[in-house]
């Protein structure tokens, strides 16, 4: 197997790709061989986009009450959880993170809001906030907004916005297993509206859903097919009260074998781990890097802690990465 593995890395790095059979088949890699994966996805990096760490932030902006019925998600409106429930916070808050994100040494910093979409009043508000984050702070805000069509993202973009961020979250096939409310054509439709915008598209997933090997292998291609630009990779932290609270978490030897495997079929990709990285992985989590991410979420999550910023900021200090603004 490691020939195999090494033989594909070469192949990569020479400008090739990995075929969706030999993806498959890493994902099998047992043992010691875990280790040859994590290298030639370490080379793959190195070459292809160096060894920085890229950080970015979230504002959890709009909070619960999403008439989507995503199964791991604590913000739906089809699930009974604790986690907050407001309406958009006011622009000033939303500046106020981003100078936060800012001094914690990540420019990319994104709104995020619950919901099917945003449109009137709320749109308003957000498009006045990117005004002034571009204005007032050296942060380039991304947005999280739900499905949007191609005028909502050119009047993002006039506004500031630097990257939309839209998760597929699954692979197609596993799609109606996790949401009933939407099609998974919405969400692709989505990224090709962004795109064609003329804007930079984050656009990845979350793992440990109950999707299997192939599955996760399947989004990968689909995210390498719509050319986004990087790749959040999450990885489930079962919520009380969601539909899938009681599923088993991914071990951490998945979590970084599917980074490895993301890396190798995305090569030229951001590819950030974040949320669940602390749940998931535990004392592995500076193996993310050598499992090929170059990135990852600083500070807290949607609606559950991150680690202290502190602590991570050392772990990058410890390895000898130099983080990075983001500059997607
Ligand atoms: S993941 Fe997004 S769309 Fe799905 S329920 Fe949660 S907030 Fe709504």
């Amino acid at each position: 197997m490691e020939k195999i593995i090494n033989d594909i890395a070469h192949r990569i790095i020479a400008g090739g790709s990995i075929t969706e059979a030999e993806a498959i088949k890493l994902t099998q890699v047992q043992g010691t061989e875990v280790y040859d994966l994590f290298r030639a996805a370490t080379r793959v990096k190195e070459h292809f986009v160096g060894n920085e760490v890229h950080l970015c932030s979230i504002i959890n902006a709009k909070s619960g009450r999403c008439a989507e019925n995503c199964a791991f998600c604590a913000q739906s409106a089809h699930h009974k959880t604790d986690a907050p429930v407001y309406p958009l916070v006011r622009e000033e808050e939303m500046l106020a993170s981003a100078r936060m994100a800012e001094t914690n040494g990540s420019a990319c910093f994104g709104i995020i809001t619950s919901g099917t979409t945003v449109n009137g009043p709320e749109l308003e508000q957000i498009l006045t906030a990117l005004r002034r984050i571009r204005k007032e702070t050296t942060i380039l805000p991304s947005c999280s907004l739900g499905i949007i069509d191609e005028e909502t993202a050119r009047k993002l973009k006039e506004a500031g916005m630097d990257t939309y961020h839209h998760n597929l979250e699954t692979a197609a096939s596993f799609f109606p297993q996790i949401c009933t409310t939407h099609d998974y054509q919405d969400d692709v439709n989505t990224v090709r509206a962004v795109k064609k915008a003329g804007v930079k598209v984050c656009c990845g997933g979350i793992f440990g859903l109950g999707e299997s090997a192939p599955q996760r292998v399947e989004m990968a291609l689909t995210l390498k097919d719509l050319d986004v630009d990087s790749v959040p990779m999450n990885f489930l932290n079962p919520i009380e009260g969601t539909r899938l609270e009681g599923a088993a978490n991914i071990s951490a030897q998945e979590c970084l074998k599917t980074i490895a495997i993301y890396r190798l079929i995305l090569p030229g990709k951001r590819i950030t781990v974040c949320g669940g990285r602390e749940k998931n992985l535990r004392d592995l989590q500076s193996w993310i890097f050598f499992a090929g991410a170059n990135g990852t979420m600083i500070g807290n999550y949607l609606t559950t802690l991150g680690r202290n910023v502190d602590t991570d900021l050392t772990m990058f200090s410890d390895l000898g990465l130099k983080t990075v603004m983001c500059a997607h």
